[in-house]
């Protein structure tokens, strides 16, 4: 695999008790992304907020309206965003922050092939403000930025679960792993994977999914290096070459 979109929730870098940022879980999420960066991939990673502030969950209980908690939340993934960065130039990793609201004091603003430039010279771009646009996820915005930088793959991070289960693993102990799934199976079945119109555009241009658990350390490069690992998202007859993504 060549050019990846790594999405990752903000819960992979709090505390157990989810707010914030936690210092070892942004370290390991540091490594992860060292060691994939190591592996020869060009990484661009997209972050959620949902550490610092999720939008629509919050927003009629502070009586603020949707959008404007939104926005709020975006400028969380900012947050995010800035600290990892900050993670991963403290390992000597090169990375470019590209913001979708502009901000410039802080980050870059997207530019889609100023964004592919960087991937180019091996720096890790990290895609903070998910769309830039309210009633949307991070989830949507890692889809999108997938197709517009022409990834290879998306590799949607999960937290203690290895892959898609046909129920939640952490809820029933008799669920069970589905190592391939079509994007049929993933449109149509209830498989929080991701938002459903993340899925839609990512099935709309079969790009290969792999979904796993990025808080088992090593996983990340072992994807990269062609390993199974976790489930793949794919169909039969799809552009991609879906052996790219589970052999390598
Ligand atoms: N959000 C938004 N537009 C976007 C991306 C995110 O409005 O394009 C807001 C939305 O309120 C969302 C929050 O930012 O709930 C955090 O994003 P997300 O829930 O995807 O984060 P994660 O669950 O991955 O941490």
């Amino acid at each position: 695999m060549r050019r990846v979109v790594l999405k990752i929730s903000g819960e992979s870098l709090a505390p157990p008790e989810g707010y914030g940022i936690d210092p070892g879980s942004l370290d390991s999420t540091a490594v992860q992304i060292m060691e994939g960066v190591e592996a020869g991939a060009e990484l661009a990673v997209v972050v959620g907020g949902g550490n610092i502030f999720r939008g629509s969950q919050v927003a009629s209980s502070l009586g603020i309206e949707d959008a404007t908690a939104d926005y709020m939340a975006m400028l969380g993934t900012v947050i995010n965003a800035l600290a990892l960065q900050a993670a991963l130039e403290g390992r000597n990793v090169d990375t470019r922050v590209q913001s979708a609201i502009q901000i410039q004091e802080v980050a870059e603003t997207y530019i889609r092939r100023r964004a592919i430039r960087h991937l180019e010279k091996g720096r890790v771009v990290i895609f903070a403000s998910g769309t830039g646009n309210p009633f949307f996820t991070t989830d949507t915005g890692a889809a999108l930025r997938a197709l517009e930088i022409g990834a290879d793959a998306m590799l949607m991070a999960k937290n203690r679960v290895d892959g898609v289960y046909d129920r939640d693993p952490r809820i029933h102990d008799d669920a069970t792993h589905i190592a391939r799934l079509s994007y049929m199976d993933l449109l149509s079945k209830n498989l929080a994977v991701m938002d459903h119109t993340a899925a839609t555009l990512l099935s709309g241009e079969r790009l290969p999914i792999v979904v796993f658990d990025i808080l088992k350390q090593g996983n990340l490069r072992r994807i990269l290096e062609g390993e199974q690992v976790g489930s793949l998202v794919w169909s039969p007859g799809d552009t991609k070459d879906a052996k790219d993504v589970s052999d390598g």
